[in-house]
């Protein structure tokens, strides 16, 4: 495995292998590994040869008073683990490698990153279009490896690569979860004790859910009840926002006629944690994908 710290050495390497008529992919990591990144990077060597990785905090999606600072760094153990896996190319920028200086440029996605997560986090979804397709500009990548664990980022990325023309096309991957449920996230690593038992409650309320339609119910009020509810009732689980959206445009679904997600944001202790469930209409009734 090559590990490749600057942007003209990554360019370089890329170069070479499209020269070869090589599948180039990408997956796009923050780094402290776990099984969700591994399961995007069986999948990226499965499609493609050579196959890059990258690690970037990217400092641009944290908002003031976020994590960044304290964000798990595990660079030793990720490299080997890469290095195991047999990935190509390790690209490990420095934060002045890729915003050196005077840097100014910002790509937006209009509506898509105002709700929600964009709500929350202003400005989040801009910083990660833009490293993303800062990204896809370095190692013009045929195939690029995302999980729908974070299901918003994965359909703003999806609505970037087609209003510019990308042509590095997006593979989107199932979430990865701990045997309880709970979503595999670097971000588990702050859960201690109580908290991680906690954790598991949005697993649990959008399993409730699952339930409720696997009984017939079509509501969409009333799911959100249902997974409000499961939410409330499990002490140390603060509720950001649980919502069923239309998968295309994420607003809120009245009917569950056309796919939808159902997603959850919600802080346990002093760590915010996302989930969603996919819901798609097959047939006569609704097929959930947790
Ligand atoms: P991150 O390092 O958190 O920025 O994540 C890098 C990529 O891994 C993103 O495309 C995430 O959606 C994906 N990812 C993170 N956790 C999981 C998971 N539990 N299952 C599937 N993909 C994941």
């Amino acid at each position: 495995m090559e590990i490749v710290r600057t942007i003209s050495w990554m360019k370089q390497a890329a170069r070479n292998a499209r020269q070869q008529e090589r599948v180039l992919g990408l997956v796009p990591t923050m780094g402290a590994l776990h099984e969700g990144h591994f399961s995007l990077i069986r999948e990226a060597k499965k499609q493609c040869a050579p196959v890059a990785v990258s690690i970037f905090v990217n400092p641009t999606q944290f908002g003031p008073g976020e994590d960044l600072s304290k964000y798990p760094r595990t660079l030793d153990a990720d490299r080997k683990a890469l290095e195991d896996m047999a990935v190509d190319y390790l690209f490990a920028p420095t934060a002045e490698e890729m915003y050196p200086a005077g840097f100014r440029t910002a790509v937006h996605v209009e509506g898509l990153s105002e709700r929600l997560e964009g709500k929350t986090r202003p400005g989040h979804f801009r910083g990660v279009a833009t490293v993303v397709l800062k990204l896809f500009e370095i190692v013009q990548p045929n195939l690029a490896f995302f999980g729908r664990k974070d299901a918003q980022q994965a359909r703003i990325l999806r609505q970037m690569a087609s209003d510019l023309n990308l042509d590095t096309q997006l593979v989107i991957c199932p979430i990865v979860r701990e045997p309880d449920g709970l979503a595999r996230s670097s971000r588990n690593a702050y859960l201690k004790g109580d908290d991680r038992r906690a954790a598991t409650a949005l697993y649990r309320s959008l399993d409730a859910m699952q339930l409720e339609i696997g009984g017939g119910e079509r509501d969409a009020a009333r799911l959100l009840e249902v997974m409000r509810g499961a939410l409330r009732s499990q002490p140390g689980v603060e509720t950001d926002y649980a919502e069923i959206v239309d998968a295309e445009t994420f607003e809120p679904a009245m009917a569950l006629r056309k796919a939808c997600y159902a997603l959850i944001a919600a802080r346990v202790g002093g760590t915010r944690l996302i989930d969603n469930a996919l819901i798609e209409p097959e047939g006569d009734s609704l097929r959930v994908t947790l």
